[in-house]
Parts: structure tokens; C-alpha cells; sequence
């Protein structure tokens, strides 16, 4: 055996180590030694081992290191100053502070959750929201579920399993991390009927696709992506019709859940909920954490008769909704019956910013940086698949300095990570994406980073 081989020092020396004893104690014996165990062991395997590497100050260094990834504080927040606001890698919508206190009660202790406290008797845990969800939406009944694309797959397995669907070719689509409509309707156990062209698709195109075997017309919002130019898709209205002739529900998926008129704050039109079940569909699916900026739920509303064949289905309780986020769901709608959801609501107070306010964020954040770095008139943009092409008037600050991949390294790396975009070669930190009440973060980090 070589030496640097018998030298390397035993598990108890480098358990007895102060901060690997401390680490123990966090972690707890067992793990530590465990992981203080394995390393000696790839070090004693290790082909080329350096006399350096055996030294227990270095093993003690790399168990400290390994501890770190094995078992890492997650999640850690960050601040998002990508200016895209439903940002799905950084978890789309950020709850109001009802919402959030709505989910620690919901998560803390018991709750009257499947409770009616007045008769002391088990009571449904959805009614009070779907009865929010009606008034809001103008439906008959309302289901909710754990996000949309189980949604989807519930409402058709539920009510076109073995039967045909008619969609529109422009709307057989992919939403994002392989959720393709096709495949979708495979699994719901029903036929795709595509009817029209990639951009033109009219009434009586589904009127010929109709048979013995229909059982419901689906009606895809494409939130991910535009189709601009010759261009035609039916009214809901004159789908609502055919639909109804032929005794089959329509469902409409409307995607964002854009419940406020986006029109006032100079964004396209997306089709609403409340839209959409006024125009005639008799189901109606959306998200929680897109544009209704709540927890993460698939909504569905519609026809009572409908919603209660989706609810016996035993997927519907597969894909149960879980308490923390039902909680955080039902706040949120709260916030649009109380109509203060751009006080309230952190993506809707985003959108709803002033120019001027970003700017004067963006002076003071400028004034207290030792630093070369500017103020720039940008675009932010919604993002998480809603609205495409759409961009809103904001203002960023742009550092120099640095190469802008090592810059936007150091910065997603600091104690307090910070998420930039690079346009042009050069780091743009965007203001609307950030909380007012995080500038003093901002700048802290900003005067460690940029400075040095
Ligand atoms: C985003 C989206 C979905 C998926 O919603 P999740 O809640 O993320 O599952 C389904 N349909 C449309 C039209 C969407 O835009």
C-alpha cells in the first residue's frame, strides 16, 4: 500500500473534527457518518490520489461541501429581475399575502377543511369555492383540480372516453414539457377528429365532423403561440350552437385564467372564463398560476350536469387538489370579489406599475450603486406560456463590467441570488419583476457584486 494511501486519516478523526461535529448535529450522526464514510472510500479508490487530497483538512472541507448538495436548503428564493412575470422556472405566480397566510392556516394545524362547523357534519371541501368561482365566472358549478393539464385529461377521459372529439388543426397543440393534445386524447381513451387547416378552420368544418360517435368539441386556447395574418377560428358562440344541436358539451380551454379585462393595461385580448361561459361553453378550464396569479390548480367550470359526471369519476379524486394550495386558491379569488386584486395580487400589481414609479425605483437604486451601470427603457413580458409576443413598457438597470455570462453567474450566486437577462452582450436587471420592498436587497448584493 502507498502512503498517502495509509495516511488517510480514519472516519472517528474526521467525525471529531469541531465542524463536522456541529454538521452532526444539524444533520444528524448517522448521515454525517455515512457521508464521511463514503468519501474516505472514494478517496481509497480514487486512481492518482494526491497527498493533498488526503489531508483531513481537505476531507473535512469536501464533507462540508458534500453535506451542501446532499442536502441543500431548498427552495432558495431569488429575485427575479428576468422581467418575465410568470417565470416557470421560477415558479410562476408568487401568492398575495392572503393567499399566503390562507395556506399556512390550511398547512399548520387542523382546519375545518371537510367540515361544517355549525352542524358538526362532514361538508364538501370545494363548496364554498366553487360557489366563489360561479359567481365569478357566471357558471353553473365548478371543479378544482390539481393543475390544468390534469384538468384536460379529467374532462375528457370523463366525458369523451370512447367517443370522438372534434378540434381544430390549429389547435392540436403542445403546451409546454410534452403536454401535446394528441396524446392527451389518446390516453383520455377518445378519437381526435382534426378538422379545417393549420390556419383556417371554420363553422361547417365541424358540422361535417360530426357523427353518431361525437362526443365533445374541444376548443384549445393557443397561449404559447400566435397565428397571425389569413387566419379564421369560429366564435364560442357558433360552436356553443352546434354543440348544442347535437347534445354535446363544448370545452373550452382558455389557458391563463385571465379574469381581469388585460385590454387596460395594454395587453391582446385573452379569451376570460367569464367570457368564454357567457359565449356559450359548457365547460371551461383554466390555471391557478398564470394570470390569475394564485397557487398552482387546474379550474374547471361549466354545466352542473357536466361538472358532476367530471367529479365521479375516480381520476377526480387522483388528481385531488391539495389543501395548502385549495387554501391559497380560494384567497386569491377573494381578492376578485373584493375587486382589489392590483393592490393585492404581486403579478397584477407588477402589470399594473407605473412607468414613472419604475423609473424612480431605478434612479434610486442607481444613486446608492458605486458603479458603472445605467438605467435602460426596456420591455418586460408575461410569460409561462400566456400571451406571446406581448411586451410591457419597463424600466431595467444595466450593468457594465464583467463579461455578462461571468456577471450573470456572479449574480444568480450571491447570498441573495439574482436572476438577470443579457440583450445586447450587456446584463439588463429588470424592475418590474421585482417587489419594491427587495431594492434594498438589490442594492446590497448589487454593491458587493459589481464593485469588486
Ligand atoms: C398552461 C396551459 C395548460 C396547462 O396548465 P397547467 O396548470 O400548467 O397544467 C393547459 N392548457 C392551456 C391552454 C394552457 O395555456
Amino acid at each position: 500500500m502507498n502512503t498517502i494511501l495509509r495516511n488517510i486519516p480514519s472516519v472517528s478523526s474526521i467525525i471529531s473534527d469541531k465542524r463536522i461535529e456541529e454538521l452532526s448535529q444539524e444533520i444528524s450522526s448517522e448521515n454525517v457518518t455515512y457521508l464521511v464514510r463514503k468519501h474516505l472510500n472514494s478517496l481509497r479508490n480514487k486512481k492518482n490520489l494526491s497527498s493533498n487530497e488526503a489531508q483531513s483538512e481537505s476531507i473535512v472541507q469536501e464533507v462540508l461541501k458534500l453535506a451542501k448538495s446532499e442536502w441543500p436548503e431548498w427552495p432558495i428564493p431569488v429575485i427575479n429581475g428576468t422581467g418575465v412575470i410568470l417565470h416557470t422556472n421560477l415558479g410562476r405566480s408568487p401568492l398575495s399575502k392572503s393567499a399566503i397566510d390562507a395556506s399556512i392556516k390550511a398547512a399548520q394545524g387542523y382546519s375545518n377543511l371537510e367540515l361544517d362547523l355549525e352542524t358538526g357534519k362532514r361538508g364538501p371541501r370545494q363548496k364554498s369555492i366553487s360557489n366563489i368561482l360561479n359567481q365569478l365566472t357566471g357558471s353553473d358549478d365548478a371543479l378544482v383540480v390539481n393543475n390544468t393539464a390534469s384538468a384536460l385529461l379529467l374532462t375528457l377521459t370523463s366525458l369523451a372516453n370512447g367517443g370522438e372529439v372534434i378540434i381544430s388543426r390549429s389547435q392540436a397543440i403542445e403546451i409546454g414539457g410534452g403536454f401535446r393534445i394528441p396524446d392527451v386524447l389518446i390516453q383520455s381513451g377518445a378519437k381526435l377528429i382534426e378538422v379545417g387547416t393549420t390556419n383556417r378552420t371554420y363553422v361547417q368544418d365541424y358540422v361535417n365532423a360530426i357523427s353518431d360517435n361525437t362526443k365533445a368539441i374541444l376548443v384549445m386556447h393557443a397561449s404559447n403561440y400566435k397565428v397571425m395574418g389569413f387566419t379564421h377560428e369560429p366564435k364560442i358562440s357558433e360552436l356553443s350552437e352546434i354543440a348544442q344541436n347535437n347534445q354535446i358539451p363544448l370545452i373550452h380551454d382558455v389557458g391563463s385564467g385571465c379574469i381581469k379585462d388585460p385590454t387596460k393595461y395594454g395587453l391582446s385580448p385573452e379569451p376570460r372564463p367569464q367570457d368564454s361561459i357567457q359565449s356559450g361553453s359548457d365547460i371551461c378550464m383554466f390555471s391557478g398560476d398564470k394570470l390569475l396569479g394564485g397557487p398552482q390548480a387546474g379550474i374547471i367550470v361549466g354545466k352542473k350536469s357536466y361538472i358532476s359526471q367530471i367529479s365521479k369519476h375516480p381520476l377526480a379524486r387522483a388528481i385531488r387538489i391539495d389543501k395548502i394550495n385549495l387554501a391559497a386558491l380560494h384567497a386569491t379569488l377573494i381578492h376578485y370579489i373584493k375587486n382589489e386584486v392590483e393592490e393585492t395580487i404581486p403579478i397584477w400589481q407588477m402589470i399594473s406599475t407605473t412607468q414613472q414609479s419604475l423609473l424612480e425605483r431605478a434612479q434610486n437604486i442607481c444613486s446608492q450603486i458605486n458603479s458603472e451601470i445605467s438605467i435602460i427603457k426596456t420591455y418586460a413580458t408575461i410569460g409561462g406560456g400566456s400571451l406571446p409576443g406581448e411586451k410591457l413598457d419597463s424600466y431595467a438597470i444595466k450593468i457594465e463590467g464583467d463579461t455578462s455570462n461571468e456577471l450573470s453567474f456572479k449574480l444568480r450566486t450571491s447570498k441573495n441570488p439574482i436572476m438577470s437577462r443579457i440583450e445586447d452582450s450587456s446584463v439588463l436587471i429588470d424592475l418590474m419583476t421585482i417587489p419594491p420592498a427587495l431594492d434594498e436587497v438589490l442594492i446590497e448584493e448589487l454593491n458587493k457584486i459589481v464593485t469588486n
